[in-house]
């Protein structure tokens, strides 16, 4: 029976791993993350199960390879976390998830841009504070009469353009690659006009390391239609946060909201206090502009679907090795 040891398994999801194992692997779940300090739980085991964050560098490898280990799987779609080299060199297989739930990072991209759109977070805090007078921060527009721009309209891209327009938005797109499927929801355009016509900006494109490090910066901010909002729920490599912070502090950018962050291994999986402990000291300003800046914990993929999802097809690929 294969022997899986499963790392960055959260309390509350240790149940659908149990539930979900179809096959009857062998399972020993790990609320850490991988790190050098507990890579040594892996002895006796044939197989690693990962998520994102999680170091499968080269030094743990290395002991994994002295453990036996022959299967390297991440139940994620990215794949920045593992030393790909260093496993090929090892022979040991690599798998991930390519989809598990577009719907739960684009509803979720959708919600923040509603939020900001009509100021529900200034108005619900406001309320809980038991001051329930509408003053003109509660007047807001409708997302119907505005223009959405989606960058990356891939699997999740795509679903979230499905979504605004089921709210009468008009959707525009911009790819590097125009898919048949994507053309045929959305019109294309060149990044510089999504950017001067959009009312909300929303990214979707993946972080490749040397090529789109902070795409959001100050020229891609300034293009931008003042008075807008831009939502990332992609990676946080891909944003500038000094630029943003500048661009919402002159007004030209009204709101920002994002569920990830660059180095978040150091800023998600911890709380701070002080606040001197942030990685990056602008984090701290942008999270104090709340309302009109949003931040989530990348909980984008954190829906009972897309864990589901996850475990199911991580624990199909280790069946579909070991049977093919
Ligand atoms: P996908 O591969 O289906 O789509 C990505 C799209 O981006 C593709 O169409 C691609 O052509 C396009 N693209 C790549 N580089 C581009 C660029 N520089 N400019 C414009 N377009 C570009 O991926 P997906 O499943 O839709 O996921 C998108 C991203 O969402 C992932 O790469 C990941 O970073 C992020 N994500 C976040 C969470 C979360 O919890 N917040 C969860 C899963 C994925």
């Amino acid at each position: 029976m294969l022997k899986i040891i499963c790392y960055g398994v959260r309390s509350y999801e240790k149940p659908y791993f149990h539930d979900l194992n179809k096959y009857n692997f062998q399972l020993t779940l790990v609320e850490e993350l991988l790190t050098s300090s507990n890579a040594e739980l892996a002895q006796h085991h044939d197989a690693v199960l990962l998520r994102g964050n999680c170091a499968a560098n080269r030094e743990n490898l290395t002991k994994f390879k002295a453990y036996g280990i022959q299967y390297v799987f991440t139940r994620t779609v990215g794949i920045n976390h593992i030393d790909l080299d260093a496993c090929s060199e090892f022979g040991m297989k690599v798998a991930r998830v390519p989809s598990y739930s577009p719907n739960a990072i684009a509803e979720l991209s959708l919600t923040l841009a509603m939020m900001l759109f009509r100021h529900t977070a200034y108005m619900t805090t406001k309320s809980s504070f038991k001051n329930f007078i509408v003053d003109e921060h509660t007047f807001s527009k409708e997302i119907h009469n505005c223009k959405v721009g989606i960058i990356g309209v891939g699997r999740i891209g795509l679903t979230e353009a499905k979504l605004f327009k089921g709210l009468g938005a008009s959707v525009i797109g911009y790819d590097v690659y125009q898919s048949d499927v994507a053309k045929e929801v959305i019109p294309f355009t060149t990044l510089d006009e999504l950017l001067a016509e959009s009312d909300v900006v929303s990214v979707h494109v993946p972080y490749l390391p040397g090529q789109n490090d902070k795409m959001i910066n100050a020229s891609f901010l300034e293009k931008m239609k003042k008075g807008s909002i831009l939502i990332n729920t992609s990676r946080g490599e891909l944003q500038d946060n000094q630029a943003i912070l500048d661009a919402l502090l002159s007004n030209h950018l009204e709101g920002f909201a994002t569920d990830v962050f660059p180095k978040e291994d150091e800023l998600f999986f911890r709380s701070f206090d002080p606040w001197q402990m942030l990685p990056d000291p602008t984090i701290q300003k942008l999270v104090e502009l709340y309302p009109r800046v949003l931040v989530t914990p990348h909980a984008g993929s954190n829906t009972v679907t897309a864990l589901s999802n996850m475990i199911e097809t991580s624990y199909d690929n280790f069946h579909d090795i070991l049977t093919t």
